[in-house]
């Protein structure tokens, strides 16, 4: 691991004796989780409590980050959950450290650490995570983490406390009763996401740099969070909801901070191209001497300072996610940019110096046709011809890198009820785009890996058999299929079965703010591939701006 550069701006370790000690656990590797951004935020929130000290711990080594202590030496243990599949990761850790995966376990022998969970894998349904996790965390961070934390020191970790806040679950407190694979009932009190009213006035950035992270020694900045286009299979956008975005005064403050360790930052948000300060955005960047980059491009942005951005700062590969090979499967799932929108924004990027475009598609869409599928193919041949002029007139070439992934249906989204494709499905379209693509030349084509998507499928819907099913597979090795089945659950239909209009979810244990019938109506807008407007002021269509 290269040398950590300690951002002096955010709130490091610093043990007091009597600190109440924490271990904020990435269930991946050190290179992944110092690559998180939500990781260096709660690490840094944590730190900023008086009495408490957080040390953090990733899954390649065996001891934490900081101190080199055990898991099992701290009083608490905190799980930042990113992907669905971390679940078997958790389990697997904690058995490796010494501490029972199993919460029932825990309870009857005592002195082990609480076991704590949070993080955007998890709170959409936490259902998997109770047979594990001791408190749920449901949402974000700002404004509400520090009162939990704050109220574990005063309580000494006694969790009946903890209850009174709206967004806490005690895993224990709930019941599940079920009908074969169907949730009958679940007895307990419906706490609710919280989404962090504060988040525009707070700062969210890097807290270190390293050379062996995804980014490089890039400064991370969060900008802004949700999406105003509502794009039906898209859990960030939903979980991001109201949009909200940081105010420019405290993006320049962190712009200052990340200049005095670099001139590189990089811009984050599930709509980051959708700043509204962007022409002062700009003027900051220049002020600092720092070059910025965007997580990714969002072709119905429409500032001309994008581009100048990408210019001056030299960001040689852009990101753009059109997800669907054609107009109308686009706008079935509420993507509302038409074709030529893509090609026109892709060229002014590559007029501003950007020389290799990496494109997103989702395959298994509902209703997707073989004509999507080729219209992927189409679009590429489009993106490489528009490239071509501007690699001929600079005498480089770069290249178009196409990044295919299979929808995975997800929680308090429209696609809550869909039925996914089966595993041969999906392989056959990655096969066909396989072997269409590899006859355009300068073209890269990559996929997630099946067997992976198809995990945080099922867990993603899953209830707390598949929890169970998870730490069985995790610990004794025992075929994830196998111990579902003797669970009653038949592990191809829990991700392929379209769920019923009305059935009892594992997720309506909590609520999302999000009312149902206006998700199902997107559901079914969905088949009549028909979009839906944006978000907008008065709009009080989804529930959460009532
Ligand atoms: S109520 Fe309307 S404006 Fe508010 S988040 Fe929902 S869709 Fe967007």
């Amino acid at each position: 691991m290269s040398e950590i550069i300690l951002i002096n701006e955010c709130n490091h370790l610093q043990l007091n004796p009597d600190d109440l000690t924490i271990c904020l656990v990435y269930p991946g590797e050190t290179r992944v989780g110092l690559s998180s951004l939500a990781v260096h935020r709660i690490y840094s929130l944590i730190n900023s409590i008086e009495g408490v000290s957080c040390d953090l711990f990733f899954i390649d080594s065996d001891s934490s980050f900081f101190l080199g202590r055990e898991l099992k030496e701290f009083d608490v243990v905190a799980f930042s959950i990113t992907y669905e599949d971390h679940l078997f990761t958790v389990a697997s850790t904690l058995h490796r450290e010494g501490i029972p995966p199993v919460r029932e376990e825990r309870e009857k022998e005592g002195n082990y650490p609480l076991i704590f969970g949070g993080g955007i894998g998890l709170f959409y349904n936490p259902a998997p995570f109770i047979p594990i996790f001791d408190v749920i965390y449901l949402g974000e961070a700002e404004g509400r983490l520090e009162e939990v934390i704050k109220e574990i020191v005063i309580s000494g970790g006694e969790l009946e406390t903890l209850d009174k806040f709206d967004n806490v679950v005690i895993s224990k407190k709930y019941q599940f009763f079920y009908n074969g694979e169907l949730v009958e009932k679940i007895d307990g009190e419906r706490k609710r996401i919280f989404r962090s009213p504060i988040f525009p006035k707070t700062f969210s950035h890097s807290c270190f740099l390293s050379g062996d992270t995804a980014f490089k020694d890039m400064f991370l900045i969060e900008l802004n969070r949700g999406c105003i286009e509502k794009c039906r299979f898209c859990v960030a956008t939903y979980m991001g909801l109201p949009f909200r975005e940081k105010e420019i005064e405290i993006v320049e403050r962190e712009i200052e901070i990340a200049s005095k360790y670099g001139n590189k930052v990089g811009l984050i948000g599930a709509g980051v191209t959708d700043y509204s300060k962007m022409e002062e955005l700009y003027r900051i960047l220049k002020k600092y001497n720092v070059k910025a980059s965007f997580s990714s491009l969002k072709a119905s942005s429409h500032s001309p300072y994008i581009f100048k951005i990408i210019e001056e700062s030299e960001q040689k590969t852009v990101t753009i996610a059109p997800e669907a090979g054609s107009e109308s499967l686009r706008y079935a799932i509420n993507k509302k940019v038409p074709d030529e929108k893509y090609f026109s924004f892709a060229e002014k990027a590559l007029q501003h110096g950007a020389e290799n475009l990496k494109l997103y598609f989702l395959i298994g869409l509902p209703g997707e046709s073989e004509e999507d599928l080729k219209g992927i193919v189409d679009m590429t041949k489009v993106f490489r011809e528009i490239a071509l002029k501007y690699w001929k007139e600079r005498g480089k070439t770069g290249e178009i890198h196409l990044s295919v992934n299979p929808v995975i249906a997800k929680p308090f989204t429209p696609f809550q009820w869909y039925g996914m494709n089966p595993k041969s499905e999906i392989e056959k379209r990655i096969k066909f785009l396989k072997k269409a693509l590899s006859k355009i030349p300068n073209v890269k084509f990559t996929h997630e890996n099946v067997k992976r998507a198809i995990l945080q499928a099922i867990v993603s819907r899953g209830d707390t058999r598949v929890g169970e099913a998870a730490i069985e597979s995790a610990i004794h090795r025992v075929n994830f299929r196998k111990a579902l089945k003797e669970r009653g659950l038949r592990f191809d239909n829990l991700y392929t079965r379209e769920r019923e209009k009305d059935e009892v979810f594992p997720w309506d244990m909590i609520e999302s703010g999000i009312r149902r019938d206006y998700l199902w109506r997107e559901y079914q807008n969905t088949f009549e591939r028909k979009s839906t407007p944006t978000c907008f002021p008065g709009c009080n269509v989804c529930g959460l701006c009532d």
